[in-house]
C-alpha cells in the first residue's frame, strides 16, 4: 500500500502537513481557500469552480450537499462550516435559545455564561457547523444602533469577563475535542462606536480611545486562545478597519501576539470599492487586505478573481496568500478535520439538541437575566395561595414568540429556511407563563391592547447595490381605541395588571437602528390608559435594548427588563411575578430618560459645565448595575485594610451588607475606582471588580474583595496603560450611582516598598 501522502498523516506535526499541502496547492486553489461564501444560493459552484475555504449560512441539507462535494475534489480539504449561533444554534430548528447577550449579561454570571455556550457548542457540533460568529466583544454606547441586543452592555470588564467565558465554553477542552467549536471575537474593534447610533458609520475613535475602553476585551481573548477574530464594518480616521494594519498586524498580531485566524465582516473587501470607494478595483482592495493581515474573506465572491489579478501584475506577493492560507489550514488541521470531518450527526441531534439538561440551563440563564427595576411593594403578588385573583397580562408581547427570542433566532430574517422560526411549543411567553405559575383558583386573563409596528419596502429599492436585500422599513401603528378599551376592561375587573411591552425584531438588527428610544405604536397609549385604572401595574418591557419609558410605566407598581429572555423567558417571568424565584439581575447597560440624552453610558470622562442640558439633566433613567431584589441589602463599614499601596500590591477591602428583609437576596457587590487626580482626562469611576453573595433574610455578613493595585489603570495622553501614583477612591456597591456607593480612600506610591 503506498504510503499516505503527507498532509494525510496524522503523525506528522501540523506544521508539517500544512507545509506540504501547501506546496501541492495552485493559486486558484489558495486564493479559494481563503474565501468563505454564502450557501443560499447552492454550494456547487463554491466548491467545484470557486475551491472555497469555508461557507455560511448552509442549510442542514447544503451542509450535507457541501461536505460530499469536497469528497470529489483533487486535495479533499475539508471546508469550514461557519454560522452565527450567538445565543444558541439560531437556525436549526428546536435549537436551545438562549437570552440574547444583553439578557445573558445582566445575570453578571460568567460561569453561567459558559455553561450556556457550552451547551451551544455541543449542539451545533452535532450538525456539521464547526465555527460560531459569536461572541460579540463590541461596547454599547449609543443605544439607537440597532445591534445592542448583540453585546454585553456597555462597560469593558464585564465584557472582557463574559467574552472570556463564552470563548471558553465554546472552544471547550480545546480544538481536538469533538464538541468544540471554533469561537469568534467580534467586531473587532470598534464598530459599536457608531455616529448618531447609524450601523457602520465612520467611528470617531482615536488610537488612544481604543486602547481606553475598545481593545481590552479584544485583548483578553486574543491572549486566552480565541482561536478567530472578525472584523467590524467601520472606518476609523479615513481608513476601512479591513486594511488597518495597525490594527490588525501591529496591536493583534505583534503587540497580542495572536495566531489565530482573522476574517473581515460580509463583504468587506467588496465595500472598499463599490461603497466605502477606496479602492478602484478589486484587485487592489484584495492587495490591501491580504497585506494588512485578512486570512478568510467573507462574502465577496470577487476577490477570487481580485486577488488573482493582484498576484500576476505584482501587486501582490504569492507569499502572502500562503500566509493567510497556513493560517486556514492550520486551524482546519488542529480541527482534525482531515481524519474526522465532523460531518452532521443525526443520533447525536436527536440526543442533544433542545435536550432537558439544556433546557434546564436556559430557564437558569432566563431567571437570572430579568432585572427588577421598580417595585412599590406589589411584587411578589401578594399571597399566592389566597384564593380567586385575577391577573391580566396584556401587550403586543405578553404572547410573542419572535419578540421573546430577539435578533438572529429563527425568523429574524438573515436565513430563509426557518421562516416561522422555531417550533411555537418550544417558547414559553409571558402569557404562558403566567398561567403555569398562578396558583389554582386564580384567573389569567389576556388581550394585546396595542399594536407595534406593520413594515413596507423600502423607497431606496428591495435590494443594495450589492443584491443584498434592504430590510424592511418600520411603520408604527396607530394606537387603537378598541384594542386598548378591551386590555383597560380586563384591567379594570383584575387585581392585576401585567403589561408586556417593547420592541419587536423589526426594529433590531444590522441596518435597523433606530432613531428614537420611545415604546412606538399604540403602546404609550395603551400604558396610559392601563395606568388610569388604578389596577397595579407591572409594566414588563420585553425589548431588545433599554428603551425610553414614558411616565405612566416609569410611576408604575413595578418594571421588569426582559432583555430577549429566550424560550424559557415567559416561565422565568411567571415565577417572578408569583414569587418563585427571586429577582437578581443587574442591568449591564444603563436606560435613558430621552433619546437625546445619548450616550448615557455611565462611566463617561469628566467634562466642563456640569451635568446637565438646559431641558434636562444628564441622568440616566436607570443606571449600569442597577436592580431590585424583593427585599432590601444595607451596606456599611467599608474599610481598607492598608491604604497606602503600590502598584505590585493587592487592596483589601472588607463591607458589611446586611439583609433587612424577609426574602433571600443574590447580591452583586459591585467595585468601582476612582482616580482622583490623572494626568490627562479620564472616567470618574470605572469598574473594576464584583462578586455574587447570597445574604439571607436577616443575614449580616462581612465581604471581602480583592483589588489588584495594577487593575487601577488608565490609559495616558501618549496611549499607554499606567497606574499612576496618587490618591484614588474605592467604591463600593449596588450600583454605579454615586449615593449608591460607599467610599474609601487609598494611596498609591510610587515606590515599592522595602
Ligand atoms: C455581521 C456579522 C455576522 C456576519 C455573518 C455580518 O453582517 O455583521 O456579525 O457574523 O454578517 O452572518
Amino acid at each position: 500500500m503506498p504510503a499516505p501522502l503527507p498532509y494525510l498523516d496524522p503523525s506528522l506535526a501540523v506544521a508539517e502537513r500544512v507545509a506540504d499541502l501547501l506546496a501541492r496547492m495552485t493559486l486558484p486553489e489558495k486564493v479559494g481557500q481563503m474565501l468563505q461564501l454564502n450557501a443560499r444560493d447552492g454550494v456547487r459552484h463554491l466548491v467545484e469552480d470557486m475551491h472555497a475555504g469555508s461557507i455560511l449560512h448552509a442549510s442542514p441539507e447544503r451542509v450535507l450537499e457541501a461536505t460530499a462535494l469536497v469528497e470529489k475534489t483533487r486535495l479533499r480539504i475539508p471546508l469550514l462550516v461557519a454560522e452565527d449561533c450567538i445565543h444558541g444554534h439560531s437556525f436549526w430548528s428546536g435549537a436551545t435559545i438562549f437570552p440574547t447577550q444583553l439578557g445573558m449579561a445582566a445575570s453578571w454570571d460568567p460561569e453561567l455564561v459558559e455553561r450556556v455556550a457550552r451547551v451551544t457548542a455541543v449542539e451545533v457540533a452535532a450538525t456539521g457547523i464547526h465555527w460560531t460568529f459569536s461572541p460579540v466583544l463590541c461596547i454599547a454606547r449609543d443605544l439607537r444602533w440597532g445591534r445592542v441586543s448583540e453585546t454585553f452592555g456597555e462597560d469593558p470588564f464585564l465584557i472582557g469577563e463574559f467574552a472570556s467565558a463564552m470563548v471558553r465554553g465554546y472552544q471547550g477542552d480545546g480544538l481536538a475535542d469533538p464538541t468544540a467549536i471554533l469561537a469568534t471575537a467580534k467586531h473587532f474593534a470598534g464598530y459599536s462606536e457608531t455616529q448618531g447610533g447609524r450601523d457602520a458609520s465612520e467611528a470617531d475613535l482615536s488610537p488612544r480611545k481604543l486602547r481606553s475602553w475598545f481593545l481590552p476585551p479584544f485583548e483578553r481573548v486574543a491572549r486566552e486562545g480565541c482561536r478567530t477574530f472578525m472584523l467590524g464594518y467601520q472606518s476609523m480616521d479615513g481608513v476601512p478597519i479591513t486594511v488597518n494594519s495597525w490594527l490588525l498586524d501591529d496591536v493583534l498580531r505583534g503587540e497580542w501576539g495572536y495566531t489565530g485566524t482573522l476574517v473581515t465582516d460580509w463583504d468587506n473587501v467588496g465595500r472598499m470599492v463599490w461603497e466605502q470607494r477606496v479602492h478602484v478595483d478589486y484587485a487592489s482592495a484584495s492587495a490591501a487586505a491580504v497585506k494588512a493581515g485578512n486570512d478568510m474573506v467573507m462574502t465577496t465572491p470577487g476577490f477570487f478573481e481580485g486577488a488573482q489579478d493582484a498576484v500576476t501584475k505584482g501587486m501582490l506577493d504569492e507569499s502572502d496568500i500562503d500566509q493567510a492560507v497556513r493560517r486556514i489550514l492550520t486551524l482546519k488541521f488542529e480541527l482534525g478535520l482531515f481524519e474526522q470531518p465532523r460531518h452532521p450527526d443525526p443520533d447525536r441531534q436527536a440526543a442533544v439538541i433542545g435536550c432537558g439538561p439544556h433546557a434546564a440551563v436556559n430557564l437558569e440563564i432566563a431567571r437570572r437575566s430579568l432585572v427588577l427595576l421598580r417595585n412599590d411593594g406589589t411584587l411578589p403578588f401578594a399571597d399566592p395561595q389566597q384564593k380567586g385573583k385575577t391577573v391580566a397580562v396584556v401587550g403586543p408581547n405578553a404572547d410573542d414568540q419572535h419578540a421573546q427570542l430577539g435578533d438572529w433566532a429563527g425568523a429574524s430574517g438573515q436565513t430563509e429556511w426557518l421562516p416561522d422560526g422555531h417550533p411555537r411549543e418550544l417558547t414559553q411567553t409571558v402569557l404562558d407563563g403566567v398561567r403555569a405559575a398562578v396558583p389554582e383558583g386564580w384567573t389569567v386573563t389576556t388581550a394585546r391592547g396595542a399594536d407595534i409596528l406593520t413594515v413596507g419596502p423600502d423607497p431606496e429599492g428591495e435590494f443594495f447595490p450589492d443584491g443584498q436585500p434592504r430590510p424592511h422599513v418600520v411603520h408604527p401603528c396607530a394606537p387603537d381605541p378598541a384594542m386598548i378599551a378591551e386590555a383597560v376592561a380586563l384591567a379594570e375587573t383584575a387585581d392585576y395588571v401585567v403589561a408586556v411591552v417593547g420592541d419587536h425584531i423589526e426594529l433590531v438588527g444590522e441596518g435597523k437602528s433606530t432613531a428614537t428610544l420611545e415604546l412606538i405604536g399604540g403602546q404609550v397609549a395603551l400604558l396610559d390608559a392601563l395606568a388610569a385604572t388604578g389596577t397595579p401595574l407591572i409594566v414588563v418591557l420585553m425589548s431588545s435594548k433599554p428603551l425610553v419609558l414614558p411616565p405612566s410605566a416609569l410611576n408604575a407598581a413595578a418594571i421588569i427588563f426582559a432583555a430577549n429572555p429566550g424560550m424559557r423567558g415567559g416561565q422565568a417571568i411567571g415565577e417572578l411575578l408569583l414569587g418563585g424565584i427571586e429577582p437578581t439581575g443587574r442591568l449591564p447597560i444603563s436606560f435613558a430618560q430621552h433619546s437625546g440624552q445619548q450616550p448615557t453610558y455611565y462611566n463617561q470622562v469628566r467634562g466642563q459645565h456640569g451635568s446637565r442640558y438646559a431641558d434636562l439633566s444628564q441622568r440616566p433613567a436607570f443606571a449600569f448595575g442597577q436592580g431590585l431584589s424583593y427585599t432590601t441589602v444595607d451596606y456599611t463599614d467599608l474599610r481598607i485594610e492598608q491604604t497606602e499601596v503600590t502598584a505590585a500590591d493587592t487592596l483589601r477591602a472588607t463591607v458589611t451588607l446586611h439583609n433587612t428583609g424577609t426574602r433571600p437576596a443574590l447580591e452583586t457587590v459591585q467595585v468601582y475606582v476612582s482616580d482622583t487626580i490623572t494626568s490627562a482626562t479620564w472616567a470618574d469611576k470605572e469598574l473594576k471588580a464584583y462578586t455574587q453573595v447570597h445574604v439571607a433574610p436577616g443575614e449580616r455578613r462581612d465581604v471581602t474583595v480583592e483589588l489588584p493595585v495594577a487593575s487601577c489603570t488608565f490609559v495616558n495622553a501618549a496611549g499607554v496603560r499606567v497606574v499612576e501614583p496618587g490618591a484614588f477612591e474605592l467604591l463600593v456597591g449596588t450600583s454605579s450611582r454615586d449615593e449608591d456607593l460607599l467610599r474609601a480612600d487609598f494611596n498609591v506610591s510610587a515606590s515599592v516598598r522595602g
